[in-house]
């Protein structure tokens, strides 16, 4: 069986140069998170606030991490002290949370907005119709301990590779859709897991979330 480092070479080997690389290392205990450090992984992606918080206790103090999953308001005090990024942000009350978290320890926490875009009803993220209504609200201006980096979908999980072409095709527009309003900052479509991640790189992903084909398939 090959190593994290070497599946992680593999892959890197295939992401062009400037597209972000999240390592997705849920359910994986912290000595194969150090491999993947140790062959250069900086960014790592979890989705348990609880599982983050002991492993960001235990490694190096310059990985950055990114929250992925879905997060309860109750427990965004748990990562807020160093979470870099939170991917998955799906209501105005996660927003208003980690506004107020991100203020008592007086950092910037930047958010990508997860918009609903496959065919299951199970899928977390916005409907974006609401997430108009909210943005037009003015609401999220006001916050200045949130930046806002971008948007987040997870395809459609179907073997219909045209099923997942629609659905990036859809957050891609959407991407653009709400670029002009916000700053530069606004830079981060997030699409892409180990199975579709090439096919999301041709629509213009610039953060993939790869777990399974970095550390291999996950215990629950
Ligand atoms: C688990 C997860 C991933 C990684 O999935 P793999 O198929 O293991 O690459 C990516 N994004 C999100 C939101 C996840 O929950």
């Amino acid at each position: 069986m090959s190593t994290v480092k070497e599946r992680l070479n593999k892959i890197l080997a295939t992401i062009p140069e400037g597209i972000s690389l999240v390592a997705v290392s849920k359910f994986h205990p912290a000595e194969r998170l150090q491999e993947a450090y140790d062959a250069g992984q900086r960014i790592f992606g979890e989705s348990r606030p609880q599982e983050m918080a002991a492993k960001q206790a235990s490694l190096p103090a310059d990985i950055e991490w990114h929250m992925i999953g879905h997060l309860q308001t109750n427990k965004v005090k748990m990562i807020a002290p160093f979470v870099t990024l939170i991917a998955s942000v799906d209501s105005d009350r996660l927003i208003a949370e980690i506004e107020k978290q991100a203020a008592r320890y007086n950092r910037t926490i930047d958010i990508l907005l997860e918009v609903h875009v496959a065919d299951e009803e199970s899928k977390s993220g916005w409907d974006y119709e609401e997430l108009r209504q909210y943005l037009a609200s003015g609401e999220l201006s006001t916050m200045e301990h949130i930046r806002v980096r971008g948007v987040m979908t997870i395809a459609t999980n179907t073997d219909d590779e045209s099923v997942v072409r629609r659905d990036f095709a859809r957050i891609r527009s959407i991407f653009e859709e709400l670029k002009p309003s916000f700053g530069e900052a606004f830079d981060t479509l997030s699409i892409g897991m180990s199975d579709d991640y090439r096919i999301a790189l041709e629509y213009g992903s610039t953060m993939v979330r790869i777990g399974t084909a970095i550390f291999g398939a996950r215990e629950y």
